[in-house]
């Protein structure tokens, strides 16, 4: 266990983070504080406008403009590549959660936005605006999307035999989406989701 005695860059009050967290709220000012190896930086958190209630707390995205190239895809018939070729042809935005939550409903998160595409409108932060942690790394974020393209094109009715691709990653964001508590889990306040 590491211990840490850690203070927010931006107003000087004592944090408490987690073992596994990576960017945490300053509960003084409230500014996102990134927790690394070589020490705590203030990254820029962008917020978005909720749609619809009032949201119960913010949730940390991973946010990157993707390009998906397919290199090889194998299947043995069917005319899904194609829906391939349409579906990757241009850069993507890709939101990956970076919060604690179990690993399916990441990946439902991470295709349901990646196809769905919805436009996120960027707003100040609100004044009482209150984000989970978030425990996941930028290169774990990499690792689970990378998992998504192979689930998705596994998906496709041609049976899959072999793909090979390569994903490109451009200008990483850190983004709040605003959420609701839905059971266990949450739902986001974002159209169309
Ligand atoms: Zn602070």
């Amino acid at each position: 266990m590491k211990l840490l005695l850690l203070r927010c860059p931006k107003c000087n009050q004592a944090l408490a983070p987690g073992q596994d967290d990576v960017v945490i709220q300053c509960p003084n000012c409230r500014a996102a504080v990134s927790i690394t190896e070589g020490g705590l930086a203030l990254p820029a958190a962008q917020y978005v406008r909720p749609a619809g209630a009032e949201p119960a707390a913010w949730l940390p995205f991973w946010v990157y403009r993707s390009k998906v190239t397919m290199q090889a895809r194998k299947t043995q018939g069917g005319r899904a590549g194609q829906d391939a070729e349409t579906f990757w042809a241009g850069p993507r935005t890709v939101y990956v959660p970076a919060w604690r939550c179990d690993l399916q409903e990441a990946r439902d998160l991470v295709q349901n936005l990646l196809e769905e595409q919805p436009h996120l409108e960027a707003m100040t932060r609100p004044e009482e605006a209150v984000f989970e942690p978030a425990v996941l790394t930028p290169q774990d974020a990499r690792k689970l999307l990378e998992l998504v393209i192979v689930t998705i094109e596994a998906e496709r009715n041609d049976w899959m035999e072999t793909l090979a691709f390569d994903l490109r990653l451009d200008s990483e964001a850190l983004w709040l989406l605003p959420a609701v508590r839905d059971g266990d889990g949450w739902q986001l306040l974002v159209k169309n989701l």
